[in-house]
């Protein structure tokens, strides 16, 4: 079984058709910000439907849907949340309504943000790591949200931060536990511009990254009236 890992998709639907066709995987799972940000919402929720993709919430559908405090966004994501309101298809709107920030599955738990806090809380270092590692038992956790890929590995030893690049593998082993993040699909912000995901086969994880058309999106955002800064930091992957 080959499985993709998505994250932050953020309406980015030229990023979303090359990650698709780049993973040739048997199963998607989406750790949530499927749109915000960018353009086109509904045909991203589209095309994940079509791949028939497991989907979790993140804080911006959360906030599309009225689940999440908009005041806790800066100018521009709130800009995009009001955007994105009022452009979203009842039908579409109402998939996001029921979707919910974190999952189980057998001893691997998905969550968006961490699994302390899934919704909102970032782990950007060790001891936010450790933070989640503490608050359920898990041997893998995958989440999104920070838009930069990385891991966390709780051994013996603590729990040590792994920078992630494009290419890098990750054999997991009985007895260690992780926190994978496979960086983001439509807005990653590792200053590498291309699309990042990762795939689990056989036990180990290895990170991917994608160009896309960026020239196609920033198009659609600044004929939508969105803020020009979403379509300017894509190429900067900022
Ligand atoms: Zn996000």
């Amino acid at each position: 079984m080959r499985t993709a890992f998505l994250s932050d998709v953020h309406a980015n639907l030229e990023a979303l058709d090359a990650v698709l066709s780049h993973a040739r995987a048997d199963r998607f799972v989406v750790l949530g910000d499927l749109i915000g940000y960018n353009a086109d919402p509904n045909a991203v929720l589209g095309m994940l439907g079509d791949a028939g993709a497991f989907l979790l919430a993140g804080n911006h559908d959360l906030a599309a849907t009225g689940r999440f405090d908009v005041g806790w966004f800066n100018e521009v994501a709130a800009a995009a949340i009001a955007w994105t309101r009022a452009e979203l298809d009842r039908s579409v709107a109402a998939r996001l309504t029921v979707l919910e920030p974190m999952a189980r599955e057998g001893d691997n738990v998905f969550v968006h943000g961490s699994v302390r806090d899934p919704a909102a809380e970032y782990i950007r270092t060790p001891d936010l790591a450790a933070a989640s590692f503490a608050a359920e038992e898990f041997d893998v956790g995958f989440f999104g949200h920070t838009h930069v890929p990385m891991a966390y590995v709780q051994g013996n030893g603590g729990v040590k931060e792994m920078e992630i690049f494009e290419g890098d593998m990750l054999v997991l082993s009985e007895g260690v536990r992780y926190l994978l993040n496979p960086g983001s699909v439509g807005q990653p912000r590792d200053g590498d511009p291309r699309s990042s995901y990762l795939v689990l086969e056989d036990g180990t994880a290895r990170w991917h990254r994608v160009p896309y058309d960026v020239a196609a999106t920033q198009r659609k955002i600044l004929a939508a009236g969105l803020p020009p800064m979403l379509a300017a930091r894509l190429e900067v992957g900022r």
